[in-house]
């Protein structure tokens, strides 16, 4: 199975049309949402880790899942490992404690929007997560970069559910040759693609041709 990026699943939800013209025609755009975006993401663009409050901080961390067939990268994993005991020194592989809780926080550059697109992302990163720790994991974070906010979100069975039917559904919509049609939407005002997409375009009326009847 062809691994997706776990941020396709974002932007299925989104818009199918945006999700096909990116991952199947390899379309791209810049506006100012993208730009703010990338801004917001800096500080958690590198690789690295930290310790804060008895938390674990670990940027940019690599994301898979062999079974859903997804790949991708975490904005930040905070992540706590098993205390060390004496006994269990003795008796551990690695001089590395097992990490015991974890989880995903994802960056946004906003306030939270309508759409469930970012948390079905969030859950879909911790989906990954529990196949590569095997741990099982609660929830996560959104952090609202503008605000400095942060929004947990419980990865519950309504949300794990959806987060399936959306992996499902994408890799039905991307096996398709052709994106689905453009369609004016409220989405369409923030879309980084609406400048190759032209939804405007689909609610003008074509032209035709005069009947020779109309030359009398
Ligand atoms: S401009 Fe609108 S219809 Fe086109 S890809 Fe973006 S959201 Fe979808």
């Amino acid at each position: 199975m062809e691994p997706l990026p776990l941020s396709a699943l974002n932007d299925f939800l989104y818009c199918e049309r945006r999700a096909h013209l990116k991952f199947v025609d390899g379309l791209r755009g810049t506006n100012e949402h993208t730009l703010l975006g990338n801004l917001a993401h800096e500080a958690v663009d590198h690789p690295g880790y930290e310790h804060r409050a008895g938390w674990e901080l670990l940027r940019a961390l690599p994301l898979y899942s062999d079974t859903l067939g997804l790949t991708g990268k975490a904005d930040l994993v905070e992540i706590r490992r098993a205390d060390f005991h004496e006994s269990e020194i003795a008796n551990l592989k690695s001089d590395i404690p097992r990490i015991v809780e974890a989880r995903p926080v994802e960056y946004k550059k906003g306030p939270a929007r309508r759409w469930s697109n970012d948390q079905v992302q969030l859950c879909a990163q911790a989906l990954c997560l529990e196949e590569m720790l095997g741990l099982r994991i609660e929830a996560g974070l959104i952090y609202h970069v503008a605000s400095a906010k942060r929004d947990e979100v419980a990865f519950d069975s309504p949300l794990r559910s959806l987060t399936l039917a959306t992996l499902d559904a994408l890799r039905a919509s991307l096996i398709r040759p052709n994106a689905p049609p453009a369609l004016l939407k409220p989405q369409c005002d923030g879309c980084s693609l609406r400048g190759i997409c032209l939804p405007e375009a689909a609610s003008v009326r074509r032209a035709v041709l005069f009947e020779p009847r109309d030359y009398t």
